[in-house]
């Protein structure tokens, strides 16, 4: 028993320092747990907008601190050992946006899961792989047909696509 006890103690160590290596290999910093004040925390009320990169968002909350303005994103659910790389991705844009916006440039976004909160650094890797993926994007909106990109049935359960996807996993 003990033996497989250690067993998967050595697998989950193996995964998670590989899926750590898949990041950053993507340029994709992991995030770093961080502890928040959430009474600093102001709700956004309207979208933020930038028309050059045709792309709109608006996190839950924003923080001042100093003259940056640092995005807040909240996610439910159990808190992962370290961020999605959706989550990632999503809290990069908000830093873009933000930058865009009000003309400086968040150091890092945080996403607050339940109970854990992480800061991701906004580097220019980040932005790089961020500008990327809506690059992907836009290229798939003029594609009559466009591959699924994950192998996750509980997210195609979730999706308002599913009733009209053909390649739905629920
Ligand atoms: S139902 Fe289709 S569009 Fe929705 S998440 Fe699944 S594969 Fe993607």
């Amino acid at each position: 028993m003990l033996y497989l006890a250690l067993a998967l103690i050595l697998i989950a160590v193996a995964l998670l320092w590989q899926s750590g290596r898949e990041r950053a290999q993507a340029g994709l910093p992991g995030g770093r747990i961080v502890y928040t004040d959430t009474r600093a925390w102001g709700r956004v009320e309207k979208p933020l907008l930038s028309a050059d990169l045709g792309l709109t968002g608006k996190p839950d909350y924003l923080v001042q601190q100093g003259r940056a303005m640092i995005p807040v994103e909240v996610k439910s659910g159990r808190p992962p050992e370290a961020p999605y790389d959706s989550h990632i991705f999503q809290v990069a844009a908000y830093c873009l946006l933000v930058e865009k916006t009000y003309n400086t440039r968040p150091p890092y976004g945080i996403i607050h899961y339940s109970g854990r909160d992480f800061a991701v650094d906004f580097t220019p890797q980040l932005e790089s792989a961020l500008m990327d993926q809506l690059a992907e994007i836009r290229r798939d909106e003029t594609r009559t047909k466009v591959g699924r990109s994950h192998e996750d049935a509980a997210r195609c359960r979730k999706c308002g696509f599913r009733k009209v996807c053909d390649q739905s996993l629920a």
